[in-house]
């Protein structure tokens, strides 16, 4: 640049503005000047007042009015953010862009550079939409059931039979929802009711598949729910948590899952002759959704009434899971098989049934009925299973083989302070046990991980030399402490006092 490209100007001029457009003014008209004789005259901006050999190639909108790349790209980009077109079109009551023949430009193609935009109907500064993850499970070209199996491996620990079935019901139902065959042969629907103690996975499990699906899920108490027109949620309230976690899309929701828990507090009570409003009716009323019917839910609300738009959605491609502890079945189950063997030279021993600790597993149509389950309702879940109840080892496997183990989640925190962080099995084992006391299942380990945990991650980021702690047996039975090691001189038992 040549000393005649700077121009002196009163530091005074640069704060006002009619100076600077002066200035401007002269400079314009001096270029002119100068390029009188020159065939090729520079022109300039008409918004930013840049000369064409800086802003690039000017856009010639009308004699004497030329604009730049960059603020003709501003401009669309502002009509884009007042919603015309193009930009999150959620917001805007009137997109252009999705009428006929009307789309705003990439500048940057007109002027032969490579796309900058994605999209051709958004603004290049609008944030696009994150491009969405394909889901593990595609529902519209589902899996075969082994495979389904092997992705819920990977998050669930033993559970076999459950997951098994569950893969198969899953698998069945969502090929009879991609290809619409419900109308040709009536398949049955895959609804399922799944028996299990608490804490053994039974939630755990509905989340699991939802995800791996990328389905909407709903997960209800039914002891929330009465018949309509009683305290409590009607319902078809699930219904419509269920287009909320669909994001009010419709079409989503009606394909997603549907989970009501403690479904055996709805059991038809014995013994009593006043009306049953939140067990046996709710049961009654259930029916319809369970089998597919149309429902008029709110949208973007829990309840009906006159101020809240409503929609239909049709409950026939829901699949409903419904489960429960089911506390007292144990019981009818024994009772059945031990009247059945007892009777005859093949009887058996009174209490054989006793130490199985698995019994819901034999679980039957008629000791649903017994329990106080609807015949009727129990037709709608034909597939009924049970999950195990946990014992000691699969406990400490939930503890450290699952992809987002606690365990693994503790170990990551404090590898994130560069201290390596180990369970010892001893120590696992008596955390499981003290979970087991608790009674309840795999519920119960975090409450009792995070007690023990919590001294250490209070205590561990006070010294930066500590490079490892091992958490012992000895220090889940409050017997002693973790065993610490210094990143220099290896160990250095009881050191920091962490009880
Ligand atoms: P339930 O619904 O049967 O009462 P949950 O599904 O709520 O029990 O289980 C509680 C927690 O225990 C879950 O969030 C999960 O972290 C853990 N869990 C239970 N069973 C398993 C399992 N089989 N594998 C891995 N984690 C499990």
């Amino acid at each position: 640049m040549s000393d005649q490209d700077f121009r002196e100007v009163d530091p005074e001029d640069i704060f006002d503005l009619d100076a600077a457009d002066d200035i401007l003014d002269e400079v314009k008209k001096e270029t002119k000047e100068e390029n009188k004789d020159d065939k090729h005259t520079t022109e300039f901006c008409y918004i930013c007042h840049r000369p064409e050999d800086m802003a690039g190639p000017l856009v010639r909108l009308a004699p004497g009015m030329s604009v730049c790349k960059d603020c003709l790209q501003r401009t669309f980009d502002s009509m884009g953010n007042f919603g015309f077109g193009g930009g999150d079109n959620s917001k805007s009551d009137m997109d252009m862009s999705k009428m006929p023949n009307i789309s705003f430009l990439n500048l940057g193609s007109l002027f032969g550079e490579g796309p900058k935009i994605k999209n051709a109907h958004g603004p290049a500064t609008a944030k696009e939409k994150e491009p969405k993850e394909a889901p593990a499970i595609d529902i519209n070209n589902i899996i075969p059931p082994h495979k389904i199996k092997a992705m819920l491996d990977e998050y669930v620990v033993g559970q076999d039979y459950a997951k098994k079935v569950m893969s198969v019901a899953v698998y069945n139902h969502y090929k009879r929802v991609a290809t619409g065959t419900m109308d040709d042969i009536e398949i049955e629907k895959s609804n399922m009711l799944m028996l299990g103690p608490t804490g053994s996975g039974k939630t755990y499990l509905v989340r699991t598949l939802a995800r791996l699906l990328d389905v909407p899920l709903a997960i209800t108490d039914a002891t929330s729910l009465t018949e309509a027109g009683y305290i409590g949620d009607d319902i078809e309230s699930v219904v419509s948590k269920l287009l909320a976690a669909a994001g009010n899309d419709v079409e989503r929701c009606q394909q997603g899952i549907i989970f009501i828990d403690e479904i055996d507090k709805l059991a038809k009570k014995k013994n009593t002759n006043q009306r049953d409003v939140s067990g046996e009716s709710v049961q009654q009323g259930m029916l319809k959704l369970l089998e597919g019917a149309d429902v008029e839910v709110p949208v973007g609300a829990s309840s009906k009434n006159a101020m809240v738009p409503t929609t239909t959605i049709n409950t026939r491609n829901i699949l409903f899971i419904c489960g429960g502890a089911f506390p007292s079945m144990d019981e009818i189950i024994k009772a059945r098989l031990n009247k059945h063997s007892s009777m005859g030279f093949m009887a058996d021993l009174k209490d054989k049934y006793d130490e199985d600790r698995n019994i819901l597993q034999k679980v039957t149509v008629e000791d649903l009925r017994e329990f106080g389950m609807i015949p009727e309702f129990i037709g709608r879940l034909p597939i009924v299973f049970a999950t195990e109840m946990l014992d000691e080892d699969m406990l400490v496997r939930i503890l450290k083989e699952p992809k987002n183990a606690i365990t693994k989640q503790y170990e990551k925190l404090l590898e994130l302070d560069e201290v390596k962080l180990e369970f010892d099995d001893g120590a696992l084992h008596a955390i499981a046990r003290k979970a087991l006391d608790k009674k309840l299942g795999a519920r119960g380990l975090r409450s009792i991980i995070e007690e023990f945990m919590l001294d250490i991650m209070y205590e561990i980021p006070k010294d930066e030399n500590i490079g490892q702690v091992i958490i012992t047996e000895d220090y889940i039975e409050k017997k002693g402490g973790p065993k610490i090691m210094l990143r220099t001189t290896g160990l250095l038992p009881e050191k920091v006092a962490v009880n």
